[in-house]
């Protein structure tokens, strides 16, 4: 039995776990870098461990300090969140060899789906559809050529170790190919330390559809619908809705039962998420993560589900609490991740909150680990807040999201809210008429 929780993570997230721990009955340990003495997450967990200094690399990665902080606290299980080491194969291997419970997937599970290649080897013999592409790594430039011919142009070139949108690159002709396989190469080897690279089809305007997927140890798979992810900048997500509005019932049902199928055939334990690329009602499988997303509430809003609960209790060892049949899905919702950034030109804007104020009311939650006088460290991530609003209607959704940024203050340091308040006014994005490429172009359109 699951007692006591590490968690190892900061932020909105590691606030979120605590509060699911809380309503299981359970324990928590809070983690923290020395930047972080502070945090609500430590102030709000029954006990907590300083794990090192500022830099990730010595405190939220640096998995001996973290173990010792569980074997110190008799910690009986580490939730990873997002991020960090979440998606670390062998620190969830040596979570286990002491006899400490990983909330996660297998570690063999980790590491297929963290290579992409591999992922994309074992989604193949699930029959899930792919990107057309290499079929392994390209690793000469003659390679890179030849495979670019044969899949035409457009071609993205990604590492196959990557994450967090880095080591991608775009080859528009045959004059591109070689700087763009270089630089992802390169990009790969600095971010990653691996700088295997495959190419894929680029893919020209398709929108990002990821289905939540849960397994348990009984050999249940269940799948929780999609999120529409499409609103990117840099590739990565800026705000994420439940369902999407461009999937008909029909392309629903066939993608959440191909995801479904795949989570079955793979055996695999506890939360993923597949991810998707949709052009012209076809998918195409580009990745899975092994672990929580960022962008789950907009999920557990649609199904009246707690993820988190459900990860932990899987863990445990217990079977799902839900099957596909009782699986229901009401109404919409809409996240906004709001930045400590400039909202024009994205610069982080680290600093102290002077005033802040959650908005509120019907349909409205907001994720966050900020209060007022809190000094957001310049060390991580800027994400600072998840704004999430729920209704019956994605009509309502944008009503309360207009209402709700209104609400928000945030004093002290810049944040992302004006450029939602700037992007619901948007008749496109009020139709629900956007592709990957759609936030850059706007605001590249609109920005003077
Ligand atoms: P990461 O692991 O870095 O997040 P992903 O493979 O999930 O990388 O891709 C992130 C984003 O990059 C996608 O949501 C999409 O916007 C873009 N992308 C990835 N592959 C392609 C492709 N083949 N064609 C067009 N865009 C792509």
């Amino acid at each position: 039995m699951i007692e006591k929780v590490l968690i190892a993570n900061r932020g909105e997230i590691a606030l979120r776990i605590h509060r699911a721990c809380k309503e299981l009955g359970l324990s928590t340990v809070a983690v923290h870098s020395t930047a972080d003495a502070n945090a609500l997450h430590v102030r709000l967990a029954d006990e907590s461990v300083c794990i090192g200094p500022p830099a990730s690399k010595d405190s939220y990665l640096n998995i001996p300090a973290i173990i010792s902080a569980a074997e110190i606290t008799g910690a009986n299980a580490i939730h990873p969140g997002y991020g960090f080491l979440s998606e670390n194969a062998r620190f969830a291997e040596i979570v286990e060899a002491h006899n400490i419970r990983f909330i996660g997937p297998t570690a063999e599970h980790i590491r297929v789906m963290g290579d992409k290649i591999a992922a994309k080897a074992a989604m193949r013999k699930v029959g899930v559809p792919l990107v057309p592409g290499s079929d392994g790594p390209v690793t000469t430039l003659e390679e890179a050529k030849t495979a670019a011919e044969k899949i035409g142009y457009p071609v993205i070139v990604k590492a196959a170790a990557g994450g967090g949108g880095r080591g991608m690159k775009v080859a528009r002709t045959a004059d591109d190919i070689g700087s763009a396989w270089s630089t992802a190469r390169a990009e790969a080897a600095a971010a990653f330390g691996d700088d295997a690279v495959y190419l894929e089809k680029y893919l020209t305007k398709p929108r990002h559809i990821e289905v939540q997927i849960f397994g348990d140890a009984h050999g249940n798979a269940v799948q929780l619908g999609e999120r529409d992810c499409s609103l990117q900048r840099r590739h990565q997500k800026v705000l994420e809705e439940a369902l999407s509005p461009a999937l008909s019932q029909a392309e629903r049902d066939r993608i959440g039962g191909i995801a479904r199928k795949a989570v079955a055939e793979l055996g695999y334990l506890g939360a993923g998420t597949i991810e998707f690329l949709y052009e012209n009602g076809e998918f195409y499988f580009i990745e899975m993560n092994t672990r929580i997303q960022v962008e789950h509430p907009v999920t557990e809003q649609v199904t009246r589900l707690d993820l988190i609960r459900e990860q932990i209790s899987i863990a445990s060892g217990a079977k799902l609490s839900f099957s596909q049949d009782t699986v229901m899905f009401r109404g919409h919702a809409i996240e906004c991740r709001i930045n400590a950034e400039s909202p024009t030109d994205f610069r982080p804007s680290p600093g102290t909150i002077t005033y802040f104020h959650a908005p509120g009311g019907p349909g409205v939650r907001f994720d966050s680990a900020i209060y007022s006088g809190y000094a957001i460290p310049p060390y991580y991530d800027s994400m600072i807040g998840k704004l999430i609003v729920f209704g019956d209607t994605r009509d309502l959704c944008i009503k309360r999201l207009r209402r709700a940024l209104s609400e928000l203050a945030i004093a002290g340091v810049e944040t992302t809210t004006p450029l939602f308040a700037r992007l619901i006014e948007e008749p496109a994005f009020q139709a629900g008429d956007y592709h990957i490429h759609w936030l850059e172009d706007w605001l590249k359109r609109t920005s003077a």
